[in-house]
Parts: structure tokens; C-alpha cells; sequence
């Protein structure tokens, strides 16, 4: 067992890192602020290699681990979680074609895919199936031979509007898991309408809005896989590393707001002190460090478990995304706090992280369903 990041992934993270502080943090308040979103920005992480990072290189990705993944949203997440966290769900779509697709399939869709030339969107959740997944009511029929014709909403998908390259999950059996199978469809096909930009509390640099289909027919050969009745399957293992992914875009967050109160307390005088002088304060930030090294090691252990195919990455997912999120949050919510009356400013930039964090407890699958997932495995013997 090794405890320590070897030189290439050190360089990797680094590399990251300087995106997220040179393209990313300067923005970040004013895309909060205007809700924009920055294509222009999310694409130049293309050219370091980050839009496809764990999709294998003979299929056109860049061939690095989960690991090398979660290490790079970490850092991209250092410069604004609403950044990383949407470069994380292509990623996580880019990795689903790879394994999921067919060799036409990869060969028609990775480049674009690699080049950020598509953004793309995961579309599994709807307006009555959310933490049920498996209850989605999106229905593919087949339209002769050679197309499908989708209809049914899709609701709070990251992306939409802006994306290109539509994940969707739509039903071409009968009821539950089994009865659902996977699509690809494009921003133009006709049938294709998004709905209003949601209002969010934060995660405001990149849109959320319905996906609308309304008899919108597809080409057959976007049947991801070629084979029906598989797309719950790859929904749920597309789900696993992305839980990986959201955990490690907590890290980031929960590491720039330990730097932020560290500065602080050096800066800020109270009773003729500075607030690193106070014992309260030296242990809160103490406490803080410690939260954030414990759900780094949680993060990277089921990022590497995912590297290993090991049986337990599904479990090991789960309690990762659970308290990385958790205790993401709250480092950064008692950033806040030593921040005083000026963290609830937002020139600060520590209430926005709280905004941005308070989301990653309740998607990839809330936490009470992550601890569904934990219990399961708890309770049937099968760990620890
Ligand atoms: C900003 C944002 C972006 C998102 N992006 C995407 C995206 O890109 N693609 C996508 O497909 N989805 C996306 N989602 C959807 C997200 O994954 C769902 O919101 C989430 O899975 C929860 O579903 P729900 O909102 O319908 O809540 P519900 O399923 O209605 O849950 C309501 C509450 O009940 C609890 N609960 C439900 N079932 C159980 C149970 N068995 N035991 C205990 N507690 C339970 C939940 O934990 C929650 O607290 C996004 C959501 C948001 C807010």
C-alpha cells in the first residue's frame, strides 16, 4: 500500500492546479454572479488532456487511472467547483461511450468528445424519478428499422442548452431496470427543446434545465452499445466514478477554504491578536486539515478500488462521494464562520463554495441513498 503520489501524478495535479488558479479562480465570482457559462474556458481543459482522462488511449483518451481523475478535479475544483464538477460529468459521459460503445460508435463520437468540440450531457433523472432512477418513464419506440423516436423530460440536467452530445436514458421495455436502454442525441435533432434555466442557490457557472423530447427521432446506430435493455447498468457504473469524481471536486473546494482561513487568521486582529493566536481557532482549523485529509484518503481509495475493478468500488464509491461531501461542506462552512462577518460577503469567496457544495450532497445520488447503498452491503456481510 502506498501513501504517496508518484512524481507524474504530482506533475499531473500540478498542472491542474495552475489551470484552475491562472483560467479558472480569477472568473469564477463573476460567472457565479452572472450565471455565465464558460465554454470558452471548459474547452481549453481539452488540450491538457482533461476532457476524456480515463477513457483508454487506443480508443482516444489519455489513458490516465480514476485516480489521475480524481487528482485533477480536485484541482480543478480549487479554482470553482461548478468548473470541475461539470468537466466531471463529461468525463464521466466520455467514459461511458468508451466502455459502453460500439467500435463505430467510439470511432464516430471520442474525437469530438476528446476535442470538447461536443460538450456533453448525462440524462438520467426526470421530474418524477430522481433517487428511483429505475422508474423512469422516457420511452424509445422503434421507428422501422433504422431510427428510434424518443419522448419524455429530463429533469435538472447540468449542461443542457449548452451541451451538445446528449447521455440519455429512455425506456424500450417493460417496467423497472431492465426495460431501459441508453441513446445518444444530438443539440439539433429536431424534437430537441430545452426548458427555462433553473434558479439555482449555486453551481451557477454552468446551466441546469430540462431535457424535452417530443417525438424526436434518432438514428438507430445511436443506440449506445447496439443492444437494448443495457442502459440501467451503464447508468449505475457511469454513477460510481462519477461519485468519485464529485467526492474529489469537494476536496478542492474544502482545500481552498483551509488556505483561505489559514490566511486569514494571519491577517484579521480581535483583542489585539491575530486570529491565529486564538487556541478556539488553531483548533478548528486543525480539525478542518484532518476532515480534509480523511475524505482525500476515502476519495483516492475508491478511485484506485475503481483502477483495480476490485468487487468493493461500488461500496467504496459510496462512502467516498458520502464523506467527501459531507465533510466538504463543512470544512468549507467553518471557513466561513472564521471568516466572521466578512465570510458572509461575497468578496470573499468562501459563501459561494458553501453554495457550490451544498449540491454535491444531494446529486450522483444523495447521500441517504449512498448510505442506502453502504447499509446493503453493511448488512448483507459483505464489508468490513
Ligand atoms: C444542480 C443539479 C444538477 C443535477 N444534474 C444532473 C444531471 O446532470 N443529470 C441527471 O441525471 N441528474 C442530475 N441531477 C439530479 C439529481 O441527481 C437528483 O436531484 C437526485 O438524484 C435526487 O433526486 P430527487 O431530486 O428527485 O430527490 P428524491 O428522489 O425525490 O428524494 C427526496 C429526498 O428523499 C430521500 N430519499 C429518497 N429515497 C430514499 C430512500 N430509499 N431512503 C432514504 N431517503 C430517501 C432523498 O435522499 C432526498 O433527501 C441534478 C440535480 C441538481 C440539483
Amino acid at each position: 500500500m502506498h501513501f504517496s503520489l508518484t512524481e507524474e501524478q504530482t506533475a499531473i495535479q500540478d498542472m491542474a492546479l495552475n489551470f484552475a488558479k491562472e483560467r479558472i479562480a480569477p472568473g469564477a465570482s463573476e460567472w457565479d454572479e452572472t450565471a455565465h457559462f464558460p465554454a470558452d474556458v471548459i474547452r481549453g481543459t481539452a488540450g491538457l488532456g482533461m476532457a476524456t482522462i480515463y477513457v483508454p488511449a487506443e480508443q482516444g483518451g489519455s489513458g490516465l487511472s480514476r485516480l489521475d481523475g480524481a487528482l485533477i478535479f480536485e484541482a480543478l475544483s480549487y479554482g470553482c467547483p461548478a468548473i470541475a464538477s461539470y468537466i466531471s460529468i463529461h468525463n464521466m459521459v466520455a467514459w461511458m461511450v468508451a466502455k459502453y460503445g460500439t467500435t463505430d460508435q467510439v470511432k464516430a463520437w471520442m474525437p469530438k468528445l476528446a476535442s470538447m468540440d461536443w460538450l456533453s450531457s448525462y440524462c438520467l433523472t426526470e421530474p418524477g424519478a430522481g433517487s428511483d432512477a429505475a422508474a423512469l418513464k422516457a420511452s424509445a419506440r422503434k421507428d422501422g428499422d433504422h431510427h428510434y423516436v424518443l419522448d419524455g423530460t429530463k429533469q435538472f440536467i447540468s449542461g443542457a442548452g449548452a451541451a451538445d452530445f446528449y447521455f440519455i436514458f429512455a425506456r424500450t421495455g417493460g417496467e423497472g431496470a431492465a426495460g431501459v436502454s441508453a441513446f445518444v442525441v444530438m443539440k439539433d435533432t429536431p424534437g430537441l427543446t430545452f426548458g427555462a434555466l433553473e434558479k439555482k442557490m449555486g453551481w451557477n457557472a454552468q446551466p441546469t434545465r430540462q431535457v424535452i423530447m417530443e417525438n424526436c427521432r434518432i438514428p438507430a446506430s445511436n443506440l449506445v452499445g447496439g443492444v437494448e435493455g443495457q442502459g440501467f447498468k451503464f447508468a449505475m457504473s457511469g454513477l460510481d466514478g462519477g461519485r468519485v469524481n464529485i467526492g474529489a471536486c469537494s476536496l478542492g473546494a474544502a482545500w481552498s477554504a483551509v488556505d483561505k482561513a489559514r490566511s486569514y487568521m494571519f491577517e484579521r486582529k480581535a483583542f489585539g491578536k491575530n486570529l491565529s493566536d486564538f487556541q478556539a481557532l488553531q483548533f478548528k482549523i486543525a480539525d478542518m486539515a484532518t476532515d480534509l485529509e480523511a475524505a482525500r484518503m476515502m476519495i483516492y481509495r475508491a478511485a484506485d478500488a475503481l483502477d483495480r475493478a476490485d468487487p468493493q468500488a461500488s461500496l467504496y464509491s459510496a462512502m467516498g462521494k458520502r464523506y467527501a461531501t459531507d465533510l466538504g461542506f463543512d470544512i468549507c462552512n467553518q471557513a466561513l464562520q472564521i471568516h466572521g462577518g466578512y465570510g458572509y460577503l461575497k468578496d470573499y469567496g468562501l459563501e459561494k463554495l458553501v453554495r457550490d457544495l451544498r449540491v454535491h450532497q444531494i446529486l450522483e445520488g444523495t447521500n441517504e441513498i449512498m448510505r442506502v447503498v453502504i447499509s446493503r452491503k453493511v448488512l448483507s456481510g459483505n464489508r468490513p
